[in-house]
């Protein structure tokens, strides 16, 4: 980090300054030139406040030169991070569906498709219990008693479930959730980030709607700060200004990605389009691009989904995605 001087600045509130700095363990290294005195901060910089140090009279410009995210940051961890789900590995280039509906919606319905995707070539089974609905009136998912549901999916299936959270309180009723997702509302919820941070449940980390890559793995950094390293990042399309698609899917965000952080990187096509028909190509892109994996909803009847049917693949189309993936993998390989 570097902190630009204004020309005029006392000499002893520089000296004030410096000490200050020096005092938080960073090793101050002053440039003195013609018109303008630089101070180059060496050390750990993650946890100085740019805004304070900016906000002085003597100071005119502060940089921060490195990230200020650790745990998440590939420099410091240069290994991709695998994550063992009872078996089933995410990340380090192992490719992962994650598939199911976008809400449980009865005990027939979640063991019908939980079926469905695995023959399909699924790994890992989602469902939303707890559902954020942008409407109060609109279905808010079967809460506890679609976990139970999930959870007799799983039994039935032997696969693992992921399923979101949205309250920090509701911690001890995920315990024999596999993988908790945080959805892209509740990305920047910084305390139930930091509560998920002191379990050691994987945790499910999408994008949120108007988040910049740093301000998502700083996300990502609070859940690590606290312990829990095992996080995997979705991106699941972000708001512009195009209103065709639901979203619009970002697969730069993929290599990009790979390079700042050792995390798994996971696209959920179904989201950023809102459109069932997009979702095939889009999966494609994702694949060739390097994600390490698709989180896609499938739906044994879309058009009567309680949530989000539009955007549901019936099974027999989900298996089409699977099978193309394969190909794609197969192909960039070579
Ligand atoms: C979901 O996965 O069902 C969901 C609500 O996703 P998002 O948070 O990405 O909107
Ligand atoms: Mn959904």
């Amino acid at each position: 980090m570097v902190v630009i001087l204004k020309d005029n600045a006392e000499q002893k509130k520089v000296k004030t300054l410096t000490d200050w700095l020096e005092n938080q363990g960073l090793s101050v290294h002053t440039v003195t030139g013609a018109y303008q005195t630089i101070l180059g901060l060496i050390g750990d910089t993650s946890k100085v406040d740019t805004d304070l140090i900016e906000g002085l009279d003597i100071v005119a410009k502060v940089k921060r030169i490195s990230e200020p995210y650790k745990n998440a940051n590939r420099k410091f961890h240069p290994d991709d991070t695998v994550i063992d789900v009872g078996g089933v590995k995410i990340g380090g280039g192992i490719f992962q569906f994650f598939a199911g509906p976008c809400s449980v919606e009865s005990r027939e319905q979640i063991i019908s498709i939980a079926r469905d995707v695995k023959a399909a070539g699924a790994n890992i089974l989602r469902g939303g219990a707890f559902k954020p609905r942008t409407s109060p009136y609109a279905f808010q998912g079967m809460r506890t008693e679609g976990l139970e549901l999930l959870l007799e999916a799983k039994k039935e299936t032997g696969m693992p479930i992921v399923t979101e959270i949205m309250d920090a309180s509701h911690i001890p009723l995920f315990e024999n959730v596999d993988i908790i997702q945080v959805g892209a509302r509740n990305m920047q919820n910084f305390e139930l980030l930091k509560e998920l941070g002191k379990t050691n449940k994987p945790i499910f980390l999408k994008r949120g709607l108007c988040s910049t890559y740093q301000e998502w793995l700083m996300s990502a950094e609070y859940i690590m700060a606290e312990g829990n390293q095992n996080v995997i990042l979705c991106e699941r399309g972000i708001r512009t200004f195009e209103t065709a698609t639901r979203n619009t899917l970002d697969l730069t965000a993929v290599p990009m990605l790979k390079e700042k952080t050792h995390l798994p990187v996971i696209i959920d096509p179904s989201h950023a389009a809102g459109i069932a028909r997009m979702v095939k190509p889009m999966s494609f892109a994702a694949a060739a691009c390097g994600a390490d994996g698709l989180m896609i909803e499938v739906h044994n009847d879309p058009a009567h989904a309680l949530c989000d049917g539009p955007q549901a693949l019936r099974p027999e189309e989900f298996a089409e995605v699977t099978a193309g993936v394969q190909k794609i993998l197969k192909a960039i390989k070579e």
